[in-house]
């Protein structure tokens, strides 16, 4: 008889975005007059940059052409585009990175996923709360976690480390020794950042506790202030104890071309039972020669098109717009008398809900009131209760109406 993976079992289901667009699928039934302005979904709308068009032109060219064709090429990723990596992401910064140290892929949904599997089933993990909801899960289907606790709205077995404005944002080291730690910033959902002192502890934390940190930062390229680390190999010592997950998806409109790497430092080292030291690079490439076969040579093309000079400049532009989107959203509901958090590091608004509404109660509420769709905070974790999250990858002229109708509404 064949038997299931009955962790899977043990997941919620990821009723989010599936109940947001059946509730806005019925508003717009029984409203068909109304227009809605969706600022809930964390995708892009800028379309991709010419520089990055033209080199996957070329490089479609070359395909169709006996003498330039490509066939399957290294599962770690081509040279041309690690070595932009290693040059333009981190010895630009001052990090020393080597090119067999970066492991391109087709996103960091699927690595941050997918890097638990080199791990120990019996490790502890520990995810800041509320985040992106990939690291828990993937932990839930690989057995790392007890079961769901409906009342508390947690997994048993799993640390949960609050960041709320009670905190400022900042996450506290865990009292209990824990061994993965995801952290991720500028942070989904909340857009709040960790400075150089504030991340330096988590490095100290992971080296005290031979702990890994898994490190997410999706939304580097969206830093604008000083003090915030971009990568987290500008910590001393992270090289021993952190994997870098980084994507240009948001960096550079690619979230349906599929581009992405993983940082593994050769430093990093995790244990047998018996204690004996193994490398993580040497087991991450295993992993990867074994069940990936590349990212297409047209989207490297594509990525390694992100580095030339007009194409820095291209997606600056459009990093550029989301920020001033962000900062109308941010500076709007400020005025509208809403505590907002986030916006100055990162694509996403966290703002808190007036008194007396849940997050969906006030979902609804602005769906109702002022047609605006944002997503429930309480669907990146427990914590996320009483928050709600708003995106700047709307149109201009859609942010802009959709604030003005938001001061428009009295809570
Ligand atoms: N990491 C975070 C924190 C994200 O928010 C997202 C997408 O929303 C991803 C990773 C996914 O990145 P990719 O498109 O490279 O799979």
């Amino acid at each position: 008889m064949i038997t299931i993976n009955e962790n899977y079992l043990k997941l919620q289901d990821s009723y989010l975005f599936s109940t947001i667009a059946k509730k806005v699928a019925e508003f717009t039934k029984n409203n068909p007059d109304k227009k809605i302005i969706k600022l809930g979904i964390g995708d892009v709308t800028r379309p991709i940059i010419p520089a990055v068009c033209d080199a996957m032109h070329k490089a479609i060219d070359e395909m169709s052409d006996i003498k330039t064709f490509r066939g399957y090429g290294p599962e770690q990723g081509y040279d041309f585009l690690r070595e932009k990596i290693v040059e333009f992401d981190y010895k630009k910064r001052g990090i020393d990175i080597s090119i067999d140290e970066i492991f391109v892929s087709d996103g960091a949904k699927c690595d941050t996923g997918n890097i638990g599997e080199i791990f120990g089933i019996d490790n502890i993990i520990a995810i800041t709360d509320p985040v992106y909801p990939v690291y828990l899960d993937t932990n839930i289907m690989a057995g790392r976690t007890g079961t769901y606790d409906k009342e508390k709205d947690q997994y048993e077995g799993v640390v949960y480390i609050p960041a709320t404005c009670e905190n400022g944002f900042v996450p506290e080291l865990p009292t209990k020794k824990v061994d993965m730690i995801y952290l991720c910033f500028p942070n989904n959902p909340t857009g709040t950042v960790l400075t150089k002192d504030q991340l330096a502890k988590w490095v100290e934390y992971a080296k005290e506790n031979k702990s890994i940190i898994l490190f997410d930062s999706a939304y580097e390229a969206f830093i604008t202030e000083q003090d915030v680390p971009h990568s987290i190999y500008e910590i001393e010592g992270a090289k021993e104890v952190a994997i870098e997950f980084r994507s240009f998806s948001k960096t550079a409109g690619f979230t349906g071309v599929r581009c992405a790497y993983t940082v593994v430092p050769k430093e990093l080292k995790a244990y047998t039972e018996k204690g004996e030291e193994v490398s993580l690079n040497k087991l991450w490439n295993r992993r990867q020669c074994t069940k990936f076969n590349g990212v297409p040579y047209i989207t490297q093309r594509a990525a390694e098109a992100v580095y030339t000079e007009l194409g820095q400049e291209q997606i600056k532009e459009n990093i550029n717009y989301y920020l001033e989107n962000a900062k109308i959203i941010l500076e709007g509901l400020k005025e509208a008398g809403y505590e907002v958090f986030g916006g100055k590091n990162a694509p996403y608004i966290w703002l808190k809900v007036p008194k007396g509404y849940t997050s969906w109660e006030f979902f609804d509420y602005l769906l109702e009131k002022a047609n605006v769709v944002g997503t429930p905070g309480v669907g990146f974790g427990p914590s996320g209760e009483g928050y709600f999250r708003l995106t700047a990858f709307g149109s201009r002229e859609n942010t802009i109406e959709a604030i003005e109708r938001i001061k428009g509404i009295t809570v």
